[in-house]
């Protein structure tokens, strides 16, 4: 059948029957495991009957109610419990649709209350290279991929950049608190270079996301930018998108490390792939800031739906019944394992990182100097095409600027067990021994 959608993978897929669990199954009849829970999102797995039956619940009652005719008690209620394992201050809730709308939402908000404290000089949003917070135009000004900005360029205003603290690909050692610092003070080199009382907000992914292959911070860095960002009255931003809702073994990313930021962006696992759903949070005096000024002049028409916001709500529940944040802490840590097993016997693989079940691996063809694969080997689609004949979805990028270096993220479900792991290994074991054949490595 000729498909009228220009969205999909250019490799042949098969159409979805039904997903359960950690799996899902295509009309073939073929079993897949979801390793990459989708693109980081079904966190609690798929067909949770409990988040299946609230949803449900509540199309018998409303599935729509506009936000100025009418308040809802699912969006009060995941709103309460949201801001509820907010650190700090954060307690005011903005609901919208995902990711990219959650933090575009994030640098509105603090533009506005920029303009309402009498700075509205500040407009500068300072981000790293590589990230990616989002595909509309603001969150892409703030996204560290030239590659995705490029065709665009006019039509933004290109926020400065800093790079991402990737310790590995500089030889330096995650635990020195040196290393923090070193990457710290590229920040601070930045807010005085582009003239600090210019400087709005940093905003970063605590533990990265699809664009850096789950980078995680060196010990101190974290506390460090939130030190500078305090020292010159610069906003911090948490993009919690993908490492929002446990994945990572805390429910914020940012938990491993106790730094509290000024506003929040979460989405992806917090709809869980049951509705499309994220939220900002921010801290209490800069909404009401905002509010006196005259409000906040942004929304979108399905913001806070009660359908989507009962799904978000009993997403939460399950995440707590179930000890799901926890679960991950602990798979997290055997996958880590496991892949690092992997070492051993396959030379090309040159790093495993992540925290939780926010977890990657990179693929080199020196260990020693992170010299990439060679570009022509494709490794980043190939080992994902041998990983799909297997029955294993997993989900790759290319990063370093766009030129090579292949990751893998292997982020399945938080529910996934002992078994479900055995499976897992199973299969990309199988797939790196065919990618290896096929590449003459
Ligand atoms: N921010 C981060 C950290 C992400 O990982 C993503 C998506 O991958 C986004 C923002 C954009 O989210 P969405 O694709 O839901 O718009």
């Amino acid at each position: 059948m000729e498909s009228h959608l220009f969205y999909l993978s250019s490799n042949p897929r098969p159409e979805l029957e039904r997903a359960e669990g950690i799996h899902m199954w295509a009309k073939t009849g073929k079993r897949y495991l979801d390793g990459s829970s989708g693109a980081m999102v079904s966190n609690i797995g798929h067909s949770n009957p409990a988040v299946l039956a609230a949803m449900r619940a509540q199309m018998e009652k409303s599935t729509f109610g506009y936000r100025l005719h009418f308040m809802t008690e699912p969006s009060e209620r995941l709103a309460a419990k949201t801001a509820a394992l907010c650190p700090g201050d954060l307690n005011k809730v903005f609901f919208v649709s995902g990711g990219s709308e959650a933090v575009e939402s994030t640098l509105k908000l603090a533009r506005q209350y920029a303009v309402a404290k009498g700075e509205a000089q500040r407009f500068k949003v300072i981000s790293r290279t590589p990230s990616y917070h989002g595909s509309t135009l603001g969150a892409l000004a703030v996204t560290g991929y030239a590659p995705l900005a490029a065709p665009f360029a006019p039509m933004m205003h290109e926020m400065p950049k800093i790079p991402a603290p990737r310790a590995y690909l500089d030889g330096l050692d995650l635990e020195d608190p040196a290393t923090g610092e070193h990457y710290a003070a590229m920040l601070e080199a930045k807010i005085v270079e582009e003239g600090a009382q210019t400087v709005l907000a940093f905003i970063q992914e605590p533990v990265g996301g699809a664009s850096t292959g789950a980078l995680v911070p060196p010990k101190g860095y974290m506390e460090a930018v939130r030190e500078i960002c305090d020292k010159y009255g610069v906003l911090l931003i948490h993009d919690e998108v993908m490492s929002g809702g446990g994945r990572t073994g805390k429910f914020w990313g940012a938990d491993h490390w106790g730094a509290v930021p000024d506003i929040i962006s979460i989405s992806k696992g917090f709809g869980g792939g049951y509705v499309p759903l994220g939220a900002m949070i921010a801290r209490d005096d800069m909404v009401q800031t905002v509010m006196d000024a005259g409000g906040f002049m942004h929304g979108h028409t399905y913001a806070g739906n009660p359908l989507a916001c009962s799904a978000g709500l009993a997403v939460l529940d399950e995440i707590e019944r179930l000890g799901l944040v926890e679960n991950a802490a602990l798979m997290g840590d055997k996958l880590q394992a496991r892949l690092r097993g992997l070492m051993n016997r396959f030379s090309f693989i040159g790093d495993v990182r992540g925290k939780g079940l926010l977890t990657a691996f990179e693929l080199v063809s020196d260990r020693g100097t992170m010299e990439p694969l060679p570009r022509e080997l494709n490794a980043f689609d190939r080992l994902v095409e041998h990983a799909y004949a297997q029955g294993l979805i997993i989900y790759s990028r290319r990063t370093r600027g766009g030129t090579s270096g292949d990751h893998f993220l292997v982020c399945p479900p938080m529910i996934i067990g002992d078994e479900g792991l055995d499976e897992l290994m199973e299969m990309l074991e199988a797939a790196l021994v065919s990618f290896a054949a096929e590449a003459g490595l």
